[in-house]
């Protein structure tokens, strides 16, 4: 198994605590994200999209992942299972230092994701009348 920390970070203007609508921990926010498999390198066509209220159980009967999906072209099956509790909110301190907060560690079996795209259901707290640009998502080993 590999950890992936999902990392994020946003232009903010009189804006702070920027983060998922539920927290970081949202459990119904909805990653969406392809997969790369491990095994033949293959990345899905279309994207995923993985929320941590919703788990299927694994192939082997050994408990649940939150996506168990199968590669196309060499027929390997794949899991990502998230792990809360490492997520904390994007403040204006940060934004302003350039830096990037966590989000989500995916447990990953035999795939690994990529392209993790922005998806709705964010909020922010509003300072003034606040906004906010280039919001951006990184994945890194961890
Ligand atoms: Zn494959």
């Amino acid at each position: 198994m590999v950890f992936y920390m999902l990392y994020f970070t946003a232009e903010l203007e009189n804006l702070t605590n920027l983060q998922p609508r539920g927290g970081c921990d949202d459990p119904n926010y909805t990653y969406y994200f392809k997969v790369k498999c491990e095994n033949c390198g293959e990345i899905s066509q279309k994207e995923t999209c993985v929320t941590m209220s919703e788990s299927v159980p694994l192939p082997n009967g050994r408990g649940t992942a939150n996506l168990v999906q199968k590669c196309k072209l060499c027929g390997r099956e794949g899991s990502i299972q998230m792990i809360s509790g490492h997520g904390q909110p994007l403040t204006l301190e940060l934004s302003q230092r350039e830096l990037i907060t966590g989000l989500m560690v995916f447990d990953c079996r035999g795939f690994e994701p990529v392209g993790f795209s922005f998806g709705d259901g964010w909020k922010a707290e509003s300072m003034i009348a606040g906004w906010c640009s280039s919001c951006c998502l990184l994945l890194n080993k961890c």
